[in-house]
């Protein structure tokens, strides 16, 4: 029996062919293809201005540093995300400090960073709140309190490309200063590897496009001294080459015409699981009604209490009947680098709790019925 993987691609031959013309046009990379892939995810997310890099980590990393994340600086996420979330800020210099879940919706629990906002000394200078699974977190809310608490958002929505919070595509950033998505092949939409940093703010904007490039500038207005000619450019900070191809740029034009239509068949597949696994003993995917979610994942909680069965024993079944599912995620500060700087099993229960019970399983734009329907049998099977 073919085993089923949790997570596909979906490429067509439109998509080749997009790819084939950049190899044998004039531009590789730095060419006109980046330049039209920013402009055409702008304006399909509401956004002003748009960055694009090789991952959607160098993408969080140049959001950081644009937010002034440096060493003496404190930057918050919550620990069920995946480790580039949090590594971005450390990348700066940056300490770093975790924030529950909210079971209900597995993003970060609002009453949560209140209470730690109003009782640590420590303030955040960032907080990159995580659109985990792509449910978008409550935003405004959030940018609520970064008004009165005086912090940077950086949306995490490598889940949530296509997703819509309160009439507004994610990526509008009309609640967040960034807004940053990943184009790995397991998310809705790829290029092979890249990221975008979305922002309405023009200084940010800049920074951005410096920090992808060495911290170059070509333009006199942000140079430190007198150009000595034409020739002349200035490195005015420690930057990267964090650059995208055009090769890449053009992959995610030709996939960004279709995100929408693979995010309504990730969604109609959704519902089908939702319905076959109503009875089961199992908690399903969160959904909210003023939010779409683009669901990048299907993920379930077995109500441990009712099952006379592991969550590793129903994995390995699972596994086994080939089906390819997967955990997302460890929890972030049970890792043992995070565990070596100090964070501490126990301080973020529910998101430990929700790691005890979780199962992704396998969802994306090709998957077919008879295929899904495998996957709901096997599940079926071991939990009744
Ligand atoms: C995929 C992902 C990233 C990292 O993106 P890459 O393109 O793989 O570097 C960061 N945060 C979250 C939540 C992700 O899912």
């Amino acid at each position: 029996m073919d085993y089923i993987p949790y997570a596909r691609q979906s490429i067509d031959e439109e998509d080749i062919s997009a790819v084939v013309d950049v190899l044998r046009s004039d531009w590789l990379t730095q060419g006109p293809k980046i330049v039209e892939f920013e402009k055409v995810l702008a304006d399909y997310c509401g956004a002003k201005y748009a960055v694009a890099v090789s991952s959607g980590t160098a993408a969080l990393h140049i959001a950081c540093l644009s937010a002034g994340l440096t060493k003496g600086k404190t930057g918050w996420t919550t620990p069920l995300t995946f480790a580039a979330t949090a590594n971005s800020m450390l990348y700066c210099g940056a300490e770093i400090d975790f924030v529950d879940i909210d079971p209900a919706t597995l993003n970060i629990s609002v009453p949560a960073l209140k209470d730690k906002l109003s009782k640590r000394h420590i303030k955040p200078n960032v907080v990159i709140p995580v659109h985990f699974a792509g449910l978008s977190c409550d935003m405004e809310e959030i940018y609520g309190l970064s008004k009165e608490y005086k912090f940077s958002i950086i949306e995490d929505a490598c889940h949530a490309i296509g997703g819509i919070y309160k009439g507004l595509k994610v990526g509008s950033c009309y609640y967040s200063d960034m807004t940053v998505f990943s184009f790995h092949p397991a998310k809705n939409m790829t290029t092979g590897e890249g990221g975008m940093v979305m922002t309405n703010d023009e200084e940010l904007y800049q920074k951005l496009t410096r920090y992808r490039t060495h911290g170059i500038t070509r333009d006199p207005k942000f140079m430190i001294n007198q150009p000595d000619g034409s020739w002349y450019y200035e490195q005015t900070e420690l930057g990267m080459n964090y650059r995208i191809t055009d090769i890449q740029a053009a992959l995610g034009i030709s996939q960004l015409k279709r995100l929408d239509q693979f995010n309504a068949k990730r969604n109609e597949l959704v519902n089908r699981y939702d319905k076959a696994f109503s009875e089961l003993p199992i908690i399903l995917p969160p959904k909210q009604e003023d939010i779409f979610s683009p669901f990048h994942l299907y993920v379930i909680r077995l109500r441990l209490d009712k099952i006379k069965k592991t969550r590793k024993e129903v994995f390995d079944f699972m596994k086994n009947a080939g089906i390819g599912v997967n955990v997302h995620y460890i929890p972030v500060h049970l890792h043992p680098y995070y565990q070596r700087l100090g964070f501490k099993q126990g301080e973020w229960a529910e998101s430990e709790r929700y790691y005890e019970s979780a199962i992704t399983l396998p969802l994306f734009p090709l998957l077919t019925y008879s295929d899904q329907d495998r996957v709901i049998a096997a599940l079926c099977k071991i939990l009744n």
